[in-house]
């Protein structure tokens, strides 16, 4: 038996790695507009192998890919018939390939787009789709809940409380979309003292904001509860002008989001600094959410002093030909022409 989440935190950062959904979308598994994860049914090699590469990269926690494979969105693609093969299939995956390492396996809901919190009889239905597909999960065998995205506490709340129904233990985090608050109008401090104050293992925010404008979010947050709390930005240059990567633009002024945003992507450094940071602020779930890769979490379990499977390829630019101290006369004469 491994460490549980609880005990994981108490023992220093937990890193978690997402994005699974914009990954497999640039693979070409997963169509960009629904973003539903058909892939998990479709190409399940495809999963397991990002899976593992997470996993190699140091991440912590297999993250079963049941983001947006709730009844709503697969009615949407005309998939309704796929719901429980697909939730169920994705846990599956994620359980096998977590034993190849010492990981855990998170069950995944996100915001369901069917919450209105004007409109009490969404609660019933958000109610039920956290339900079937906690349900399953939690039938396969899962260590804890994510419930993420949420742009509503109210919808926030319900996740936490069918995680509960099932005794597993949650982490609840908040898209940040909003300068600083909930689309049905907390603080997200207050927010994530709700959660805390309702039994939420670990609270905080994913996705939307890069680092950059998420640490000072995160920095309240952390100082307003006393649980475990969760970062998982996206790897994008977001900053005063475009808090979030839904505002960033191109120089024409195009939206970048969600399928132009490579130009503002993070370097392996950036994200490895952010680690650093979020590990000083008192941080303890430290992640990655959409447009992540590998490398960036290789990155970031090294600058936690961590030692991972995939560091056996960790860049040494000592044994480049043209960066190498002994570098060969016939080449040196050519190194002007790359620094120029
Ligand atoms: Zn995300």
């Amino acid at each position: 038996m491994g460490l549980s989440i609880t005990e994981r935190l108490e023992n220093g950062p937990v890193l978690g790695a997402e994005g699974y959904v914009f990954e497999l979308e640039r693979r070409g598994y997963i169509k960009a507009g629904p973003f539903v994860p058909e892939v998990v049914l479709d190409f399940p090699d495809a999963v397991r192998e990002l899976h593992r590469e997470f996993l190699r990269a140091g991440a912590e926690v297999m993250v079963a890919l049941t983001y947006y494979a709730h009844r709503e969105k697969l009615r949407d693609v005309g998939r309704e018939g796929d719901l429980e093969a697909m939730n169920r299939q994705a846990v599956r995956i994620a359980r096998e390939v977590a034993r190849e390492g010492d990981a855990l396996v998170a069950g995944n809901v996100c915001n369901t787009w069917a919450y209105d919190p004007d409109n009490p009889a969404t609660t019933a239905t958000v109610r039920a789709m956290y339900a079937e597909q906690l349900g399953w999960a939690a039938e396969e065998g899962i260590d804890f809940v994510i419930s993420e995205t949420n742009d509503y506490l109210g919808e926030a709340l319900i996740a936490l409380e069918v995680s509960q129904e099932l005794g597993l233990p949650a982490m609840v985090t908040l898209a940040p979309t909003q300068p600083d608050r909930t689309r049905d109008g907390y603080e997200y401090t207050e927010a994530c003292r709700i959660l805390a104050a309702a039994g939420a293992q670990i609270v905080g925010l994913n996705c939307d904001r890069g680092p950059q404008t998420m640490l000072p979010l995160i920095t309240d947050i952390r100082e307003a509860v006393d649980c475990a709390v969760a970062m998982q930005p996206v790897p994008y240059r977001t900053g005063p002008a475009a808090p979030t990567m839904e505002t960033l633009r191109s120089a024409e002024g195009d939206r970048a989001f969600p399928i132009a945003l490579d130009p503002f992507v993070c370097t392996r450094f950036e994200m490895a600094d952010f680690a650093g940071q979020a590990r000083s602020l008192g941080v303890d779930y430290v992640g990655i959410c959409c447009g992540a890769g590998p490398h960036h979490v290789r990155a970031m379990a090294e600058a936690l002093g961590r030692e991972v499977p995939a560091g056996k390829y960790s860049p040494s630019m000592d044994l480049h030909p043209m960066f190498r101290a002994d570098i060969s006369a016939k080449d040196a004469a050519f190194l002007h022409t790359w620094t120029a």
